[in-house]
């Protein structure tokens, strides 16, 4: 079965949009949630070093972000996973379940087909600045100068290793596959399929090469990666400001999912590589923080198990409000543990040759 499939959108339910909460006074709720990231599979981000080059070491093998910074008892390599990758992550949740717009499609035409355009990205031309649910969490890259950057209400800290179960040096399958924008998967009818998720491999499933493959015109098609192994766990800070409960809903389900779904992150997700799972270890919330100050007392706070369960909880009243065409697509693709039986992987040339129209449901 193909690696990725496609979350719906429903162009009957488009992005819900509101006013932008303002950075110069505290409305809604504000507050932190501590977190832990425990890989359920290898894992691998790729480092760069303070040049924004890869971080290579020898035979370019890209290894782990780490810094000297970092460095502690529990984790004497440094190794950290940088804040923005965690937005993007859970960006990439909130757009496919709230729903959101497709904030990056516009600098992306070359995936192919149209979308409806109550999802173009925010802000909507020529209307009062309102922006969808992921937008407002974590911001936008206005289009044109009069629209410029706006800042979200939620910030995620570096994940920092806490406790790292070892390194494995593997050859990943081809990554790149050159039909994987084919037309027929990406916008089967003329319109954009949905977004694009991976799904979960088993251990015994990992896509890996004993060496470099090598293309016809000698150029190398594959990654030589240092990935974290499986048990490595990671521990990392999310703070918001001036959210709605509807939204931080959102939020937490985005960080927690269901019991029995995990996220898929970082590099070679087609090879099997970035099953996560995330809990919830500290929770507090501040309602009307202005109120803080006066000694309302308006604030609440979750620890251990307690703090797991609250943001359950609250996931819970936002998974009962996405669309069952959406929930349910999301569950199958990042159920966990895996299914029994299949495997996934991309279709080969030579079945892309044979079925260039052929839709994503019937790969092999
Ligand atoms: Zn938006």
């Amino acid at each position: 079965m193909n690696v990725y499939n496609f979350v719906p959108i429903d162009k009957d339910h488009p992005p819900q949009r509101a006013a932008i909460p303002r950075h110069d006074r505290y409305e809604g709720l504000a507050g932190q949630i501590q977190c832990q990231l425990k890989a359920e599979r290898p894992l691998f981000l790729p480092g760069i070093d303070g040049y924004g080059r890869p971080l290579v070491g020898r035979g370019e093998l890209r290894l782990f972000s780490r810094s000297e910074a970092r460095r502690s008892k529990d984790n004497p390599d440094g190794l950290f996973i940088a804040g923005s990758s965690l937005k993007g992550l859970l960006r990439s949740i909130v757009e496919a379940t709230a729903p959101g717009c497709f904030q990056h499609l516009q600098h992306n035409r070359e995936r192919g087909g149209t979308v409806p355009e109550a999802f173009h990205a925010c802000p909507p031309r020529g209307r009062d600045p309102v922006a969808c649910p992921a937008c407002r969490l974590f911001g936008f890259i206005g289009q044109g100068t009069d629209a410029p950057l706006r800042r979200g209400c939620v910030e995620c800290q570096d994940a920092v290793c806490v406790e790292c179960t070892g390194y494995e040096a593997i050859y990943t399958a081809i990554l790149g596959n050159p039909k994987q924008r084919h037309s027929a998967f990406y916008a089967p009818d003329g319109r954009l399929a949905g977004r694009k998720f991976y799904y979960h491999h088993r251990e015994d499933q990992l896509l890996t090469e004993s060496g470099w493959r090598i293309s016809n015109r000698g150029e190398r098609q594959n990654a030589h990666i240092e990935p974290v192994r499986a048990g490595t766990r990671f521990a990392f800070t999310v703070d918001f400001a001036n959210v709605s409960e509807e939204d931080l809903e959102a939020l937490l389900f985005a960080l927690v999912l269901e019991e029995n779904l995990r996220h898929k992150f970082g590099y070679a997700k087609p090879c099997g590589l970035g099953s996560v799972q995330i809990t919830v270890e500290r929770l507090v919330v501040l309602r009307n923080p202005v109120r803080r100050y006066v000694g309302s007392g308006a604030e609440e706070e979750w620890a251990g198990a307690a703090a797991a369960e609250e943001a359950r909880r609250r996931a819970a009243a936002f998974q009962e409000r996405i669309l069952p065409c959406v929930l349910e697509k999301l569950q199958e693709i990042w159920r966990w543990p895996p299914a029994a039986g299949v495997d996934y992987r991309y279709p080969s040339q030579a079945w892309f040759a044979e079925n260039p129209r052929a839709p994503l449901s019937a790969t092999p």
